[in-house]
């Protein structure tokens, strides 16, 4: 790619419509560029491994107006971390982590937000709930007052044409739309976690609320 960090930026975020989020996904991105795409004006960024992402975090602790994303697998070992460091996580993929999470934020008196990883169609490489599955976890993950579920996550699996693509990212809205319908108080179900590098302008047409992008940005991550 010869166009700059910033000129990309600007490019993009001159298509995405008022009120979508921009996430940077930082994952394999050096500080020094992270920093780049904070100085075009970046202020939401995502990382999937958290300790890649400490490293990361301390040397650009000055950036303090930056909110950070987890949008990782996460390890139950792991989440007390996670959630102390991140305000969003996007990959909430079962009850039993969401139960642990929900005590755990509970004991650092916090109130995480959160999107619940869905899988439309099924995919034995991703995580997350099917739509029967999460209707039925629904009552349970209720419980887990100090979560804030503000939408729902979806990455379709590989190997879909455009029209399956906006298929699930369609269904995943209907989903949140339902959900949210039940008026249910920690269920703002407002927001939809849809769309990367390949496929962020068909998440545009079923109107997500947030992109996550990251070689679009910062080109090819290295192996
Ligand atoms: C890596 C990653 C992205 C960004 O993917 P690109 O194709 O590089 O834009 C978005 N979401 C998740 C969950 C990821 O792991």
């Amino acid at each position: 790619m010869s166009s700059s960090i910033s000129e990309r930026i600007t490019k993009i975020r001159s298509t995405l419509p008022q009120g979508v989020k921009l996430i940077a996904v930082t994952k394999k991105v050096p500080s020094d560029k992270i920093r780049l795409a904070y100085e075009a004006g970046i202020r939401d960024f995502a990382e999937s491994r958290i300790q890649e992402a400490m490293g990361k975090r301390t040397e650009l602790e000055d950036l303090s107006d930056i909110t950070w994303h987890f949008i990782g697998h996460i390890q139950s070992n792991k989440a007390k971390k996670i959630i102390s460091n991140f305000p969003w996580i996007h990959s909430l993929d079962s009850l039993k982590l969401a139960q642990r999470l929900d005590r755990l934020a509970s004991e650092l008196e916090i109130n995480p937000l959160v999107c619940l990883q869905v899988k439309i169609l099924p995919d034995p490489n991703k995580s997350g709930w099917n739509i029967d599955e999460l209707k039925g976890d629904l009552p349970a993950l209720a419980l887990c007052k100090r979560l804030q579920f503000q939408g729902l996550m979806t990455i379709p699996p590989l190997g879909l044409n455009d029209v399956e693509i906006l298929d699930v990212f369609k269904r995943t809205k209907e989903l949140a739309t339902e959900i949210r319908d039940r008026n249910w108080q920690n269920f703002k179900m407002s927001d939809l976690s849809m769309g990367m590098s390949g496929d962020y302008k068909i998440a545009l047409q079923a109107d997500t609320t947030m992109v996550r992008l990251g070689t679009i940005l910062f080109g090819e991550r290295p192996l």
